[in-house]
């Protein structure tokens, strides 16, 4: 298999056109021609996910966030991400990035965060593309059977990968819940979002005090916050899955590398 062959079934999965303007999706570094074996998935493009790589024999990178999503003036190994540059073109592997196209698709990002936290049946966009109801960011589905928010968030924590920081709720925890929305990474901008679909909680990450402040306080639905790396990180295992049923034969494998911003909660 080249790489060409495994950007090709990427693609189909998680069309570059359907990213946001401003992401920088794509090939990062390697050459189209080159063979692969073995692939990595990770949600960060850092130092410890190229030495994973590197020791495993990954001839492919595939991030969910970009290395660069502005331009660049130089790839001197004088700074870290220069020097991941260097490190993957000596060492052959390359690099490759499905962002916002991953997390619109269908399955996409938010799809293998729900499932991770317990939603089960249809899972439908929070904001779906005008042209498409079944691709958009976010997703609202709901639990097999009500719950209440502290044993959701329970449920949660338990599901999604662990992390220094944990995840945070702001609710009645007596609150019944059975209809959730969740979007993977930063979902501030789907706050409005979530409060017109009706649903009892919204979970995703990097939430702000004031917008989470008065969102609960104007009645809401409940929040939960979690940590950024562990809302994107069920999604590996999905694109992982679509590359290894789509017939091309590379051996897959998803870096369990907490590469979350926060490393340490007191
Ligand atoms: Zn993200």
């Amino acid at each position: 298999m080249t790489l060409t062959d495994v950007i090709e079934v990427l693609e189909a999965a998680y069309p570059p056109a359907r990213a946001e303007s401003w992401d920088a999706v794509g090939l990062v570094s390697g050459d189209p021609a080159q063979p692969v074996r073995r692939v990595l998935f990770a949600v960060d493009p850092v130092a410890a996910v190229a030495q994973e790589a590197l020791d495993w024999g990954a001839d492919l990178i595939v991030t969910h966030h970009p290395l660069y999503l502005r331009g660049t003036t130089t790839v001197a190994a004088t700074t870290p991400k220069g020097r991941l540059v260097h490190t993957l073109i000596k060492n052959d592997v390359a690099l490759y990035t499905a962002h916002t196209n991953a997390d619109v698709a269908n399955p996409g990002v938010s799809d293998a965060l729900a499932r991770a936290v317990g939603l089960t049946g249809d899972l439908v966009p929070l904001q779906p593309f005008p042209d498409d109801p079944w691709r958009g960011l976010g997703r609202v589905g709901e639990l097999p059977e009500r719950t209440t928010l502290g044993e959701f968030a329970a449920l949660a924590a338990k599901g999604l990968p662990h992390t220094p920081s944990g995840i945070r709720v702001a609710g009645d925890l007596s609150r019944p819940v059975s209809r959730v929305a969740v979007s993977g990474g930063a979902g501030d901008s789907l706050l409005g979002g979530a409060a017109a679909a009706g649903v009892d909680v919204f979970l995703t990450a990097d939430l702000r005090h004031h917008p989470a402040s008065e969102f609960v306080e104007s009645g809401g639905p409940a929040l939960i916050d979690a940590a950024h790396w562990a809302t994107e990180w069920p999604w590996l295992d999905s694109a992982a899955s679509i590359l290894r049923e789509s017939g091309v034969t590379v051996e897959t494998r998803v870096s369990a590398a907490v590469t979350d911003a926060w490393t340490r909660g007191y």
